[in-house]
């Protein structure tokens, strides 16, 4: 099996994934990039989230500088945007890039995300943004649909069992300013 990076924004979208690689002794590693998390402590608390349920299950976990000014960048222009528009998917090309060369710098042979895995998300959306990165940074992006094969079960399973901090909004200012919501707790 090759051995995978699994880009994940938080705790309660990656979880079951990660239960369930874990489980069948799949090669992979988790990384957490995710500048377009705002305010930093709301950040701070997604980011160690996610660390616990990797330490949970004994999954090795990344996280990269935070970097909010270089994702305001990416976005530029596309601030007033509704969800699924230009804006989201500058920021899941933005972290995914970042995702692929992190991946392609470590010796992963592909890497893949969770960032489709909120029923709030486009997944084709997520898919192309992830293809491009993955072709410009020279590196495999597996689509594989975690949202399926009992997953979304296992995902809400394993949220109540480690009792996981659960955002209300997505995770930028502009989608908390709009109430657009991610992983939140409607969807558990
Ligand atoms: S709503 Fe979510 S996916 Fe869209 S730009 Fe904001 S943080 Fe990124």
């Amino acid at each position: 099996m090759p051995k995978m990076l699994l880009l994940s924004c938080c705790a309660p979208c990656s979880c079951g994934v990660i239960k369930k690689l874990s489980q069948e002794g799949r090669d992979f590693a988790v990384l957490f990039y995710n500048p377009n998390i705002a305010p930093q402590e709301e950040y701070q608390k997604r980011l160690e989230e996610n660390k616990r349920a990797c330490d949970t299950y004994k999954v090795q976990f990344y996280d990269l500088e935070y970097e909010p000014d270089l994702w305001a960048e990416a976005i530029k222009g596309c601030e007033n945007d509704a969800e699924r528009g230009e804006r989201c998917f500058r920021c899941f090309l933005m972290r995914l890039r970042r995702a692929a060369a992190f991946a392609k710098q470590n010796g992963f042979d592909t890497f893949s995300s969770v960032l489709g895995v909120s029923r709030h998300k486009d997944m084709d959306q997520v898919n192309k943004a992830g293809l491009m990165a993955g072709e410009l940074e020279g590196i495999t992006y597996d689509t594989f649909n975690w949202r399926k094969g009992g997953l979304e079960e296992l995902r809400r399973a394993v949220n109540k069992e480690l009792a996981l901090y659960n955002q209300a909004y997505c995770g930028c200012p502009y989608s908390k300013r709009n109430k657009v919501v991610g992983p939140d707790k409607s969807s558990l």
